[in-house]
């Protein structure tokens, strides 16, 4: 692993360690890219990092990118909730702050995010995802589709009708738009019901690039054995990878 498109920090609360330790693992790694991709700030809902704590935010993580660029190349990046409220702070942070690698990681869907992608145990809750995750990929803000299959974590049944719709219109939505599909190693790591096999076997009939990434909220779990386990689960798939961040659309 030469990169990792996918990092949280101490900043979201559920993670361990400052930008820095996150910068010195990555260059003891020999990674040559690193985006920090915390959870996005929300105005009402899914908020990890209060919008009262953004500023400092924005000034730490700008003088900890300062410091090490000629070392490593740094991106800057946010997770985001496709959720329409918040689409003009999304642009305003990619436009005016340079927060260019908006990932979407679709955590809750419906109206009000009231789905929890987490625990989808039904056939229409599965298909509102699939919904909102392609709807916030139609908007063009975003570079990347984090775990797609999330949405799998508890969902009850091996892999029915419901799963193939959900996850024909997901795939072929990334297909059209070129948009990378992250092999996630956070949820292999905690043992989750993600990534999953069935829906990766699935991607395979669409023309897609994949990555990779730690989801790390901590510095030790940039490269773990986790993610050695990762690389191999996908070539026994006949997944390959992709090293770096594929056509360049950041
Ligand atoms: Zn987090
Ligand atoms: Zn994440």
């Amino acid at each position: 692993m030469i990169a990792n498109y996918h990092t949280h920090s101490r900043w979201c609360r559920h993670g361990v360690g400052e930008f820095e330790d996150y910068f010195e693992k990555a260059i003891s790694l020999g990674f040559q890219e690193l985006a920090m991709t915390e959870h996005v700030p929300h105005r009402d809902r899914w908020s990890w990092i209060p919008w009262e704590e953004f500023e400092g935010f924005d000034r730490a993580l700008n003088a900890a990118i300062e410091k090490y660029r000629d070392r490593i190349t740094l991106i800057k990046g946010f997770e985001c909730e496709y959720d329409p409220s918040q689409m003009e702070d999304y642009r305003w942070l990619r436009e005016e702050l340079g927060y260019n690698f908006l990932i979407l990681g679709q955590h809750g869907a419906g109206k009000n995010l009231e789905i929890n992608s987490f625990t989808i145990h039904t056939g229409k809750e599965l298909r509102i995802y699939a919904d909102w995750v392609c709807q916030g990929l139609e908007t063009g803000l975003f570079v990347m589709l984090a775990h797609p299959d999330v949405a799998l974590n508890e969902y009850p049944r091996p892999w029915d009708k419901d799963c193939e719709k959900a996850f024909a219109q997901i795939f072929s939505t990334c297909e059209r738009l070129r948009i990378p599909v992250e092999l996630n190693v956070n949820g292999f790591r905690q043992g989750r019901g993600y990534p999953s096999e069935r829906a990766m076997l699935f991607s395979k009939n669409y023309n897609l690039k994949y990555l990779i990434n730690s989801d790390a909220h901590d510095p030790a779990f940039l490269y773990d054995e986790a993610g050695r386990q990762m690389e191999e689960w996908a070539a026994r798939m006949g997944i390959q990878a992709e090293e770096r961040f594929p056509w360049g659309s950041r």
